[in-house]
């Protein structure tokens, strides 16, 4: 049983002497629980969060802990009632092959799920990160311009897409021309912006003429400074991540602009809401779930997913992650599936 612990917390970008791969017994489960061999290691960026000690929404990982981590594993063997062996589940498995679990928090795929991994994307958190924000917090309205960031990434791409559905201008941002062209292409945003260029600022400004409706955030920093003139009355804010400065070990550099944004949030009446999927709609999840399954079927959403081989190399996946190399949902393989 191989495993992957928090050895030391990171100080900006984690690197190669932030994770320790172990090896120990497979663990063997008693009354009420079963043993799960890990398929698929999800890579998210809240993860960045849990190898620091700083208060979260949630608690960070303890020095030696497994680091936390979404996964699709299967039943290997079951003393619960609810599961059996040969099933697929949903589970908090973490970064390691075999996990001993007592049922809570694991949802079944089944025997023979379609597209395992699809679980941990536009079928699982982030894809419902996606469509609850934009939904609930967005309300968006059909004619309306939707500026989505991270635009080629889980949440982002089913943001825009999503808002397309929903009959809306979509502008996506992103990081160089291929992605920005893949958005357009592939996905059917109305634009994409590159904001690695210095035209950044009136690149936007030109690909949103009406002003914006609904900025979807998912990373904050230079990005977030050029939506903020173009937003309109009315506006809302869907404060999803703020991947820009999860590396970060200082303020940025600059003016202190908070009282501006104050100001414009002020008098043009912008709603700015932060949310955390599951406490604040983890209720909606069926709903999602009815939906999205339905568009995929009608192929009305598209999902790009970049599988990479082996539990090992899943420390140097996630710096890539934090850093711009990943495009589309980054999952590891760590089983045989
Ligand atoms: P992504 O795969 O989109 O995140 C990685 C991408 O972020 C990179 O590929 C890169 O895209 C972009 N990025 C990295 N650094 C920067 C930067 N300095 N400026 C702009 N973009 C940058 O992740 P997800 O789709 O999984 O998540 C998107 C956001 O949603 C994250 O902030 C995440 O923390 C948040 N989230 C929040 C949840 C909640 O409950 N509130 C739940 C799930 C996710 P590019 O190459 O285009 O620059």
């Amino acid at each position: 049983n191989r495993r992957l612990v928090l050895a030391e917390r990171p100080n900006g970008e984690p690197n190669e002497n932030t994770l320790r791969m172990e090896t120990a017994d497979i663990p063997t489960p008693q009354n009420g629980e079963m043993l799960l061999r890990t398929q698929f290691l999800s890579l998210d960026p809240y993860m960045r969060g849990r190898m620091s000690a700083a208060k979260s929404y949630a608690d960070p990982v303890e020095i030696g802990d497994v680091m936390v981590g979404g996964t699709v594993a299967e039943v290997i063997a079951s003393n619960n009632p609810k599961f059996s062996k040969g099933e697929y589940v949903v589970s908090f498995s973490g970064w390691q092959d075999y996990a001993i679990s007592d049922g809570t928090m694991v949802n079944s795929l089944g025997t023979t799920p379609q597209n395992p991994s699809w679980a941990l994307g536009v079928l699982g958190m982030p894809g419902f990160t996606a469509w609850a924000g934009l939904t609930q917090i967005g309300m968006p309205k059909a004619g309306e311009t939707v500026v989505v960031g991270g635009a080629t990434g889980p949440v982002g791409a089913t943001v825009g897409q999503i808002a397309k559905i929903l009959g809306c201008r979509v502008v996506g941002i992103a990081g160089g021309a291929e992605k920005c062209a893949y958005a357009v292409d592939e996905l059917g945003f109305d634009a994409c912006v590159d904001y690695k260029t210095d035209t950044l600022n009136g690149d936007l400004a030109a690909a949103t003429p009406d002003g914006i409706d609904i900025y979807f955030e998912n990373v904050g920093g230079k990005v977030f400074d050029a939506v903020m003139p173009l937003l309109n009355t009315g506006a809302r804010i869907p404060l999803c991540g703020l991947i820009s400065q999860y590396n970060a070990t200082s303020l940025p550099d600059g003016p202190d602009r908070m009282g501006m944004l104050m100001g414009q949030l002020l008098t043009r009446r912008i709603t700015m809401r932060g949310f955390i999927i599951f406490d604040d709609f983890g209720h909606l999840y069926p709903e999602f779930a009815a939906q999205m399954i339905g568009w995929i079927k009608e192929g009305k959403i598209k999902y790009r997913e970049e599988i990479i081989d082996g539990l090992e190399n899943a420390p140097e996946a996630f710096i890539g992650l934090l850093n711009g190399e990943a495009f589309g949902k980054r999952v590891i393989r760590v089983g045989n599936v």
